[in-house]
């Protein structure tokens, strides 16, 4: 039996920034994984799926450069872009084992299971530790239909070797607005089925639907208020899809992007005392500790904020108070992006959240809707959106969305002013960065509303 101060369940983000910190502080850290070191993010996630941004982001802008007098087309050649980009996935996989050994933290490669309440079985072997913390992330979920074997999830996509011609793309999240743009861009017919009028639920009203008709201009379909009901399957490239309105759509590749859920079955969390919610998430106070006194969990696993970056700072947090004597508790607060075209950046809340909060007598909303200038000789149509929510009386910004280019840039530094609390006359005293998008954010003069 071996033990150890600290053992991480997960080499994702979370898990990983734990198992480091906790190895800077001079703790003894084993951590388990039972796939590949990096987690959803790495190699299935953030990284590959900007990678795939990027390309497309080419695909358009070499479209666009017509408008600037450019003459050539480029060809695409999707397998050769799909196996440099595996590669690089590889070689960040290989980082992170590095970075691990670099740390002193112990790698063991298998499933972990705890077999009682202060130990986990990894390959037949125990092991002991003083805590632990769980970080095993989610995965893609897929409602049962007829035909669901025929879907492909996001685990899934990284396995096309060659572009789809036509795809229906199976919700109206994160990961279906996200793909569709990509793939769109990079010459799909695509289609998005979802089960409500506009995509994005939970983000601000006027975003959700400026995004939605954004796409639409872009050609994308939208069949709204419709589900799926069968995939039948001719040939591996030629599918049919029905919905549940009698529509039935060809295609060759469908996409479930549907949700996702905790990675919590089978790694004994009942043997442990560990308690879940309804649905399957595992409960944590504010320090992230579950109902077991010695076990943490974090990240996906936990159902708050499926983001990266929060997992990231939940893995330091933990560990910081474990060793560093702090007692920090989280804040779910954080700004988010889509990356989908035009993108999304959005920090603080929405207009229905601060309305709720307020009142609507106590907000004011500020709205710029415009062309950007790059689209002038591009010719095409794509337009912006930036709002802003202040308090009325108090004249804080409550919230801050963009769609358009780089919105999530501009919203990542715009976030500090919003977290800082600062006021709509603190962002209008300064000074604009001209010509850019972003100086509408300190320009903004009357109220919409
Ligand atoms: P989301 O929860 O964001 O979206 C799921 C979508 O599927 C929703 O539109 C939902 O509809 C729909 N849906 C769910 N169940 C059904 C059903 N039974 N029938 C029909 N439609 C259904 O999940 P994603 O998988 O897109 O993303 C998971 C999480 O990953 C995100 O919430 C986000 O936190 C993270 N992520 C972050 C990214 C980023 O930071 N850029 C990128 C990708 C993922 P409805 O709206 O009606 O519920």
């Amino acid at each position: 039996m071996t033990h150890y101060d600290l053992f991480v369940i997960g080499a994702g983000s979370g898990g990983l920034a734990a198992a480091k910190n906790a190895a800077k502080y001079g703790k003894k850290v084993a951590i388990a994984e039972s796939e590949r070191v990096g987690g959803t993010c790495v190699l299935r996630g953030c990284v590959p799926k900007k990678i795939m941004t990027y390309a497309a982001g080419y695909a358009d802008a070499f479209k666009e450069a017509k408008g600037y007098g450019f003459k050539n087309s480029y060809e695409f050649n999707f397998a050769e872009f799909a196996q440099k980009r595996n590669a690089e996935i590889d070689r960040l996989n290989g980082i992170h084992i590095s970075l691990l050994e670099k740390s002193g933290v112990e790698l063991i490669m298998g499933k972990a299971k705890f077999n009682s309440e202060n130990s986990v079985e990894v390959n037949g072997k125990t092991y002991t530790a003083d805590k632990f913390i769980i970080a095993v992330g989610g995965t893609p979920t897929v409602p049962s239909t007829q035909g669901a074997e025929h879907m492909i999830t996001s685990d899934e996509v990284w396995n096309l070797n060659k572009l789809p011609q036509k795809m229906v793309i199976w919700g109206g999240g994160y990961i279906a607005v996200e793909f569709a743009s990509i793939f769109q861009s990079l010459g799909t017919e695509v289609s998005i089925i979802i089960r409500r009028d506009l995509v994005l639920k939970g983000f601000d009203e006027d975003i959700r639907k400026h995004l939605q008709n954004e796409m639409e201009k872009r050609g994308i379909k939208f069949m709204k208020n419709a589900t799926i009901s069968n995939v039948e399957c001719k040939t591996s490239d030629n599918k049919t899809v029905e919905l549940d309105n009698g529509e039935k759509i060809e295609c060759d590749v469908v996409l479930a992007a549907t949700g996702r859920a905790p990675q919590t079955p089978d790694i004994g969390l009942e043997t442990a005392n560990i308690a879940c919610n309804n649905k399957g998430y595992i409960d944590v106070s504010s320090h992230l500790l579950t109902s077991n006194a010695n076990v943490y969990a974090l990240g996906d696993v936990i159902g708050r904020v499926e983001l990266t970056p929060v997992a990231i700072k939940h893995g330091r947090m933990v560990t910081n108070n474990l060793y560093g004597n702090l007692n920090q508790t989280v804040d779910d607060a954080s700004p988010t992006a889509v990356f989908s075209s035009p993108p999304l950046g959005v920090v603080g809340l929405t207009e229905a959240e601060s309305i709720e909060q307020f009142g609507t007598e106590n907000i004011e909303i500020y709205t710029e809707e415009f062309r950007p200038m790059i689209h002038v000789l591009s010719e095409r149509t794509e337009r912006i959106l930036m709002k802003m929510i202040v308090h009325k009386t108090k004249r804080t910004v409550l919230g801050l969305h963009m769609a358009g280019k780089d919105a999530a840039e501009i919203i990542q530094g715009f976030a500090v002013a919003v977290r800082a609390g600062l006021t709509k006359e603190q962002f209008d005293a300064t000074v604009a960065i001209h010509p850019s998008s972003a100086e509408e954010f300190v320009l903004m003069k009357e109220p919409s509303r």
